[in-house]
Parts: C-alpha cells; sequence; structure tokens
C-alpha cells in the first residue's frame, strides 16, 4: 500500500517540489487547497499532474477536520502560510490566524479525527504532521550558526506567528505523545519562488535588464546575510523527517552565508552585466525591524537524517537567472508575465 499525503500550501513553491518528491516516492498525493477558483491550482496541474486537490483553509477549524476526514493520511506536511515577511507588517492579524493558528488547527484536525485525548494516546499508525518552520523564529543574532538549541528572538509578526507555531506543534507532541515534528528551514529558493522574495526579484529583475525590458531593480538592504539553499533539496529534508523511528525537529540549511550584496553582484555578471550600473537604493524595501545575519548549523540532519544539500549556491543563482531569461525571453508579451514587480 502506498502512503498517502496531505499538503497544505500546495500551491506554493515548496508544496510542488515536496508533491514532486513524494509522488517519486511512491505516495498517493493529496493538496489542501483554499478558495473556490483558486487560481494557482492550474500553476501546479501544469507542473504536477498526478496530484488530487480537497479544499480547506487554514483559518476554517471545520474544513480542516473534512479535509482529514476524507483523505485520512498518513503523513500530513503543513506548508501554508502567509510566508512573506514585509507582509506581516501589513496583516499582522491575519498572519497571526493563517501562520500560527492555523498550525493549531491542522493539529487539532488531526488529533480529533484520530480520536486522540490525554487519556487515549495515538496508536502506532498514527498521522505524522510535518511544521514547516522558519529560520526566521531566530531573528536578531544571539549565536552563529544556529542550531536546535539556539533561542528565538523573531523581529517580524511572520516570526512571531511561526514561533507560536513551533511551540504548539512541540506541544502537542509532548501532550498528547503525537508523531509531530518541525523543521527549522534556512531560505530556500528557486525559479518556482514567489517574486517578490529577493532571489527571485533579483534573477527576474536582471533577466529584464538583460532583455531590455527595464533599466533598473530596486533594493532594500544589502547588507543583509542569508543562507540560501535550494528549494528541491529542502522536501527531500521534510519527508525523512517524518520517515524516522522518533519524532524529533531538525534545523535544515547550507551552513554558508552570503550577503543581498554578494547575490546581486553574482547574479548580474552572470549574465554579462555590471550591478552597480542598474542597482538602485529604495527605502520602500528596508524593513521595520531587520533579521541581520541567518546561517545554519545542519549537523543533526546530516547526522541523524544523512540529509546534504546538493545545489551550493551559484548553480542556484545561476539556474533561476537562465530561467528567468528563458521566462521572458519566450513570453509573447513580457509584460503579461504572472508577477507583480513591485510587489511588496
Ligand atoms: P509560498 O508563499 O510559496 O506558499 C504559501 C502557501 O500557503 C500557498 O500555497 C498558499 O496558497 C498557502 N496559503 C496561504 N494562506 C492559506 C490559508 N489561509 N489556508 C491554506 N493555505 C494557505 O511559501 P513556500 O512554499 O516558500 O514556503 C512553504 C512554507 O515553508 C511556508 O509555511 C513558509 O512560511 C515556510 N518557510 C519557507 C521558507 C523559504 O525560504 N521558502 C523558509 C522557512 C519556512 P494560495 O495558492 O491559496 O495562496
Ligand atoms: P526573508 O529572509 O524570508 O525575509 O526573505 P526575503 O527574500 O524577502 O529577504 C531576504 C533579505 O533580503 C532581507 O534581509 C531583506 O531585507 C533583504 N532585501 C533587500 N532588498 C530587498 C527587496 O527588495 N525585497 C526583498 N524581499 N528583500 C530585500
Amino acid at each position: 500500500m502506498s502512503r498517502r499525503a496531505l499538503i497544505t500550501g500546495i500551491t506554493g513553491q515548496d508544496g510542488s517540489y515536496l508533491a514532486e518528491h513524494l509522488l517519486a516516492q511512491g505516495y498517493e498525493v493529496w493538496g489542501l487547497v483554499r478558495g473556490q477558483a483558486n487560481p494557482h491550482v492550474a500553476r501546479l496541474r501544469k507542473h504536477i499532474g498526478d496530484v488530487q486537490i480537497t479544499t480547506g483553509d487554514l483559518l476554517d477549524q471545520g474544513s480542516l477536520i473534512s479535509a482529514v476526514e476524507r483523505v485520512r493520511p498518513d503523513e500530513v506536511y503543513n506548508l501554508g502560510a502567509i510566508s512573506y515577511v514585509p507582509m506581516s507588517w501589513q496583516q499582522a492579524e491575519l498572519t497571526a490566524e493563517v501562520t500560527g493558528m492555523g498550525v493549531l488547527r491542522m493539529l487539532e484536525a488531526i488529533r480529533v479525527v484520530s480520536g486522540i485525548s490525554p487519556s487515549r494516546t495515538p496508536g502506532r499508525e498514527q498521522i505524522r504532521f510535518y511544521q514547516a518552520s522558519s529560520s526566521e523564529m531566530f531573528g536578531m543574532v544571539r549565536e552563529t550558526p544556529q542550531n536546535e538549541k539556539t533561542p528565538f528572538h523573531p523581529r517580524s509578526p511572520y516570526g512571531v506567528a511561526k514561533s507560536y507555531g513551533h511551540y504548539i506543534t512541540q506541544n502537542y507532541r509532548e501532550s498528547y505523545g503525537m508523531f509531530a515534528v518541525s523543521g527549522i528551514l534556512f531560505n530556500h529558493e528557486s525559479p518556482r519562488r514567489g517574486a517578490e522574495f529577493v532571489t527571485r526579484k533579483v534573477s527576474l529583475g536582471v533577466a529584464r535588464i538583460k532583455l531590455g525590458l527595464a533599466t533598473e531593480l530596486r533594493l532594500g538592504n544589502l547588507d543583509a546575510r542569508r543562507d540560501w539553499g535550494f528549494a528541491g533539496d529542502y522536501a527531500r529534508a521534510m519527508r525523512l523527517m517524518l520517515a524516522q523511528d522518533a519524532p524529533e525537529d531538525y534545523v535544515i540549511g547550507t551552513g554558508t552565508t552570503q550577503s543581498v550584496r554578494e547575490l546581486v553582484e553574482f547574479a548580474f555578471r552572470t549574465a554579462g552585466l555590471n550591478w552597480e550600473d542598474h542597482v538602485v537604493l529604495d527605502d520602500r524595501y528596508t524593513r521595520p525591524a531587520e533579521v541581520d545575519l541567518l546561517c545554519a548549523d545542519p549537523k543533526k540532519a546530516r547526522e541523524q537524517l544523512g540529509w546534504e544539500p546538493a545545489v551550493a549556491f551559484e548553480e542556484l543563482v545561476t539556474m533561476m537567472v537562465r530561467s528567468d531569461l528563458r521566462l521572458l525571453s519566450e513570453s509573447a508579451r513580457p509584460e503579461d508575465e504572472p508577477f507583480s514587480p513591485d510587489h511588496w
């Protein structure tokens, strides 16, 4: 019998890579999709054919219970979230509801459908739960590199909401004995990354400038440092965490760090351009509170999961720039591309 997975956030970057990975591993894959006519489903279907869809919303407890009852998954991957940090200042309460409380609702759905209570603990064949925690929980730099024991000091409503999700997952594991784990993932990118995140904004910007569709790229803080990996590698780590004998949390990252300036310099260079001729600093893209430095210590994942990233930073950036050059040059009317360049 193949294992059955339910993925929230399947229409996002990670959802697509995870669905592909699980299908390749022989899983039956279901995606939880919100809305009556979610436009992102068509994009998902274009990339991945074999996913089955059920409707539901992380804001709606009943819909999550119905989805778990309908799908009867062996594994639930909770990737759904408002995931863009600046948006979390603009819609702080909604971010708390979706990114934070949504985790509680998904755990409750599993608990209720499985009949788990303090006096009735889960059996061996229980539903396993993965929570998409984030390095943004570390926030202000206390120590570097950051591992599973590094204290949290989130710097945005997003980081605060993710911290709640992290702790409630840990609490359900400790309270009810549920197989519930968090992957603390550092930034991971790909040609499918949302256009508002800095890597994709840069790769699209480079492609537009190279093709003569734009002359400048407006950015915020160039000094921030991130540990950037490839999303496809991180999807593998999610499954491995649920395949362990015991539920534990893991940090996933490359263990290297680059500044936004280094990212920009390298991305422009891959297209034969000089970044200083095109990049314009714009205060609109700086944040009320910044996370200056993120760098993972992925030792535990390496030793216990046998997980290693396969794609390094330079290969990732080259892949993204090439992909966007192709995308924009193949598009009959590049200005109709489905991205909003100045989405903030
Ligand atoms: P995306 O922003 O690409 O995808 C977010 C997904 O969440 C979309 O599928 C979206 O669906 C869904 N969603 C939003 N609101 C709701 C809701 N109310 N109910 C159900 N689903 C909803 O994120 P990524 O794929 O990049 O990230 C996946 C997860 O991992 C997120 O939780 C993110 O916070 C976390 N994470 C990501 C990191 C990264 O570097 N990528 C790093 C660390 C953590 P819709 O199509 O309806 O909009
Ligand atoms: P985050 O780490 O999840 O917030 O991922 P982002 O890709 O959104 O941002 C990474 C870093 O790039 C942050 O420190 C931002 O302040 C910085 N940055 C600088 N300019 C920009 C910009 O124009 N857009 C975005 N999204 N980030 C920028």
